[in-house]
């Protein structure tokens, strides 16, 4: 490590300096990231059951010589950066040169320390930030600090700490948090009277992830490992299980130092979707790496928190990390759609056991034009199919043939519909509940998606167009939009000054469905541009919204089997178009739990 300089006064001025130092926390903190700086390979830290009385971190690092130890008190001084454009390429975890000091000044600290080049190391006692006595001392390369009476010059502070067991709870998390991003190092961390762990190197995040957290219970905490345009993103996914009702249990570390971010939060919430309910947070940690020029560290004092240059790409990459990740959690034990996926326009995944008697399949149903459509037969396989239609004694009707029955398929692992909204199935470990309405949504919205942007979805002619009635400005939002209705499946053409005659409407919802959904894209030119998405991006979430099933609506065994099958084979399943969950997983473990069975 290169000496220590008191940095330029230039230097300094571009430097936000501020109260490192407002608890015990933070001294664990900036003594923890100077030996991650010297290249340690083992850190101890020991507090005492007041951490203001005493802290003490202990490494293995390179250690400083005796002209550098009395340095390192001096505000400013560091041997990280010397010039104010070493800012932007910053590696290190620290480099304002002014925690030592700030510690220093409110405590009294001892520093032993040994470089390697040194036969013997040296001490150095400070009193409130002065110092009061150097001497030799024999001892291992490496650094010891240890701060005692922190504050004892500052009451004021004193006073401002909260308990001794909150005080040990936020220090003990900068322990964890570091522990957890830097697997390959030794760590050893005491707390007087209660804590006394040894985290001897461990292999990858996960390793030391199982050792802090547990491997969680049903579907084990998994690694993972994503890059996207520059921005490497790495970690370890807590169960949804797992979760906790606060987000103490979350860590964030770019380039190697522990921060907050309100980003990367919000992130990992939305990719976990709706495998958790609202207040609960996952364990998490999430490294990203990425090129500090992004990055400004120096927003915050204590360099808590960061800014990306590009927030929102960060964000995005993140989240679809998380995303990619969660699929793992899709309930299994229920068949998944073959080929699958957005554009499959109405292939019904898992398809085989649909076909009625021979008489169309229905993806035959989904392309076939008008003949196909209105028969019997294809018609009850539409999902979305119109409450009629779906009365109790259509349904009977199908029970009571068995011959029928058979030929429907009717899907093995039951699945139930509860109060008209919700469904129920059995999976492994658990049942998960499905919004039927959201649950839809999300499946033409993807399929709305990939017409609208890669081609055109399958029309159904209707036998009689339907004429429709038009407000002028529906007229011009009609007109604009043409392009994209056509991709969706639909046929219009003007008819008289305010009508227009629907021929043709997407071969996947029922026509009632398609003709109230033309209209509600129509109204939606208002909002087009609002939150930024692009115009293909608000037609299918307002085409998908008004053409999904609604609550209230009765749905068959085989219409709740295709939307089952067809939600988890969407590219994400978990939530609707808006971040509204489709499903809620519920396991054995909590049911158990809840019944007092363990
Ligand atoms: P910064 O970390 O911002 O450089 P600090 O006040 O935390 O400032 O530390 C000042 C200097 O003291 C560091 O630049 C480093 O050279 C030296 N130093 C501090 N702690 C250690 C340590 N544990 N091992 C080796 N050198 C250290
Ligand atoms: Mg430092």
């Amino acid at each position: 490590m290169p000496s220590i300089r008191v940095l330029d006064p230039s230097v300094v001025g571009k430097i936000r300096a501020g109260e490192v130092v407002d608890r015990p926390a933070a001294v664990a903190k900036e003594l923890v990231e100077n030996a991650l700086d010297a290249g340690s390979t083992l850190v101890a830290i020991h507090a005492a059951s007041h951490p203001e009385r005493m802290i003490r971190v202990q490494d293995d690092g390179s250690g400083m010589s005796r002209e550098d130890a009395l340095l390192a008190l001096r505000r400013h001084a560091t041997s990280k950066i010397e010039s104010a454009e070493d800012l932007a390429r910053i590696r290190t975890l620290g480099f304002r040169g002014e925690a030592l000091a700030s510690i220093a000044e409110v405590s009294r600290m001892a520093l032993s320390t040994r470089s390697v080049d040194e036969l013997t190391g040296t001490q150095v006692e400070a009193l409130g930030g002065a110092v009061i006595q150097v001497s030799g001392v024999g001892r291992a390369v490496g650094t010891t600090i240890v701060v005692e009476d922190l504050f004892f010059n500052t009451p004021a502070r004193l006073r401002f700490l909260k308990s001794r067991e909150a005080e040990i709870r936020v220090l003990s998390r900068v322990v964890w948090n570091y522990a957890l991003t830097y697997p390959r190092i030794h760590w050893k961390f005491s707390v007087e009277g209660r804590e006394d762990t040894d985290l001897p190197e461990a292999r990858d995040l996960l390793e030391r992830w199982e050792v802090l957290y547990g491997r969680g219970s049903e579907d084990a905490s998994a690694a993972f490992d994503h890059e996207a345009g520059g921005i490497h993103v790495s970690g370890v996914l807590g169960t949804p299980e797992q979760a906790r009702a606060s987000r103490d249990y979350q860590t964030f570390a770019v380039n190697g130092r522990v921060v907050a971010s309100a980003t990367l939060g919000a992130a990992l919430r939305q990719g976990y979707g709706n495998l958790l309910p609202g207040e609960r947070y996952p364990l998490a940690l999430v490294l990203i790496e990425i090129d500090p020029a992004l990055v400004d560290s120096n927003v915050h004092p204590t360099k808590r928190e960061v800014r990306f240059r590009d927030e929102a790409r960060v964000f995005q990459v993140v989240r679809r990390a998380v995303e990619a990740s969660m699929r793992r959690y899709v309930p299994s034990g229920i068949a998944f759609g073959e080929a699958g996926g957005p554009g499959a326009v109405g292939e019904p995944p898992g398809s085989a056991g649909y076909g009625v008697g021979g008489s169309g399949t229905s993806s035959q149903v989904a392309t076939l034009p008008a003949q196909g459509v209105g028969t019997e037969a294809g018609e009850s396989l539409l999902l979305a199919l119109d409450a009629p239609r779906l009365d109790a004694s259509a349904t009977a009707r199908e029970r009571e043939d068995g011959d029928v029955e058979e030929g429907l398929g009717e899907p093995e692992i039951p699945i139930w519909q509860l109060h008209e909204r919700y469904l129920l199935a059995p999976i492994r470990g658990g049942i998960v509940i499905v919004d039927q309405h959201a649950a839809h949504e999300r499946i033409l919205y993807e399929e709305a998606r990939s017409h609208l942007y890669d081609g055109t979805g399958a029309s159904q002619v209707l036998l009689f167009p339907r004429v429709v009635d038009l407000t002028p400005a529906e007229l011009d939002a009609l007109l604009m939009l043409e392009p994209h209705l056509r991709r969706l499946g639909y046929e219009a053409s003007l008819f008289g000054e305010r009508q227009v005659a629907v021929r043709g409407v997407p071969a996947s919802i029922p026509e009632e469905a398609a003709i109230d959904s033309l209209k509600a894209v129509l109204a939606s030119v208002d909002t087009l541009g609002e939150g930024g998405d692009p115009p293909e991006e608000h037609i299918a979430k307002s085409f998908a919204c008004h053409a999904a099933v609604r609550s209230g609506q009765v749905l068959s065994p085989i219409e709740r089997r295709a939307l089952f099958d067809r939600l988890f084979a969407t590219s994400l399943p978990h939530g609707d178009p808006h971040g509204r969950p489709t499903y809620v997983r519920v396991s054995m473990e909590e049911l158990d739990r809840r019944f007092g069975r363990r």
